[in-house]
This record gives structure tokens, sequence and C-alpha cells, in this order.
């Protein structure tokens, strides 16, 4: 049972590191900004408000998250662990989860933050481009991340789209909510000794390493 959750500001990598580590340890990667999203695009008034919200770059309210957060964990492909990518946002919510896993005698095993700095992650922001159908994610800027075919996905051909949260305002407003409200997270998981730290510009495949080294011991 391996219960993980990835921290890391905006364009840090963690949608290609977690896709690398729950393909590795067969544990699903529940991102809460994918379960937003998908709920985003019903369209009815909650709908439209998130996905107004989730444009603006700001923090969807912890009752929503939370509520999204604990259907999905109760899934039956969750029993053996799974990776947390976005959650918890800030502190209120990593009480939460501390609540809801204690409720079942669990607790969070590892926590793996990712850092990298504020022009890094913005030149990867303004460039990234993701495939609607099958997840992969390109980067016009970077050579080794651009698609084969300008706007096509290698994998499944799908045209790519931008999405419509990766925009330099949006940055700005989702960074300072990390400074913010996230970063309070990081400390209390370091108190806890729960917490191994990478540097977000190294490739996936070389922190997935990484990480596996620490998840072994
Ligand atoms: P992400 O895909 O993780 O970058 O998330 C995209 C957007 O979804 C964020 O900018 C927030 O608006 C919303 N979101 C995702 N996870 C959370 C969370 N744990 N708490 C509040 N809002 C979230």
């Amino acid at each position: 049972m391996k219960n993980i959750i990835l921290i890391a500001p905006p364009a840090a990598g963690k949608g290609t590191l977690s896709d690398i580590l729950s393909n590795r340890y067969n544990i699903p990667h529940i991102s809460t900004g994918e379960l937003l999203r998908e709920r985003s695009y019903v369209d009815d008034e909650f709908g439209i408000d998130l996905l107004c919200m989730m444009k603006s770059g700001k923090l969807v309210d912890d009752d929503t998250v939370i509520n999204v957060l604990k259907e999905r964990i109760s899934s039956s492909d969750c029993k053996n662990g799974y990776l947390l990518d976005g959650f918890p946002r800030n502190i209120n919510q990593a009480y939460s989860l501390d609540n809801i896993l204690s409720d079942v005698g669990l607790s969070i095993d590892y926590v793996i933050y990712l850092d990298i700095d504020y022009n890094t992650a913005l030149e990867r922001i303004t460039g990234r481009m993701s495939c609607p159908k099958c997840g992969a994610i390109y980067n016009k800027y970077n050579m080794l991340r651009k698609p084969k075919v300008e706007g096509i996905c290698d994998r499944c051909s799908s045209p790519l789209i931008t999405r419509a949260d990766d925009n330099e305002d949006t940055f700005k407003q989702r960074y300072d909510s990390y400074i913010e409200c996230t970063l309070p997270v990081i400390e209390y998981y370091r108190q806890k000794n729960k917490l191994a730290e990478f540097d977000g510009r190294l490739e996936s495949e070389q922190i997935a390493d990484m990480v596996s080294d620490i998840l072994m011991r």
C-alpha cells in the first residue's frame, strides 16, 4: 500500500512524474485539477462557476475539492494506494486528508516535493500543449518536448490544446496562491518527516528513479 502526495508549484512536472510513478507502482494517479476540470465541462451552473474559478487561477473552495477527492479515493482501484497530484493545496486540506485517512486507519506514506524557480515554470506554462484524449504533454519552446508534427499528439494523433489556465496572468495568480497557501503544507509534512525534495528542472525519468529509491526503503 502506497499513499503518496506530490506537491509542486505549477508547471514543475507533477503530471508527467505522476504518470511514470503510477505506471511503475500500478496505483492510480489522482489529479484534483483533472477531476475538477472534468466536472467543469458539465453544462450546468456549478460547471460554469467551476470553469470561471479555474480560469482565473484561484483555488476552488475546500468543501468542493474535499468531496470530489473523498469520492474518488473510495473507489475500488484505490485500495492498494494512490498518488495524489494537486491535493492538499492548503493546510486545511492537509488536516482534512489526515482525518479522512485516520477514519479508515490509514495515513500518508510519502510526500514528494518538486521545486522549480518562477521563470522556468513560466516558460513551461506558456509553451505547454496537452492532448485532451490521452493526456500527453508537450512544450513548443523545448526541442526535446515538441510534438513531431506541430499541434498534433505523437501518441494518438489528436489535435493538441492549450489549457484555458495556461497563460501568464493566470500563472501569476496560481503561483501566488502556491506561495501563500501551499508552502505551509510543505512545512507541515517536513515537520512530520514525510517530505522528500527534488529539483523539478531534472528530467522526469531521473526524478522517478530517485523517488523509487526512497519508496524501496
Ligand atoms: P492543476 O491541474 O493541479 O494545476 O489545477 C488546476 C486548477 O484546479 C487550480 O488552479 C485550482 O483552481 C483547481 N484545483 C486543483 N486542485 C485544487 C485543490 N486541491 N484545491 C483547490 N483548487 C484546486
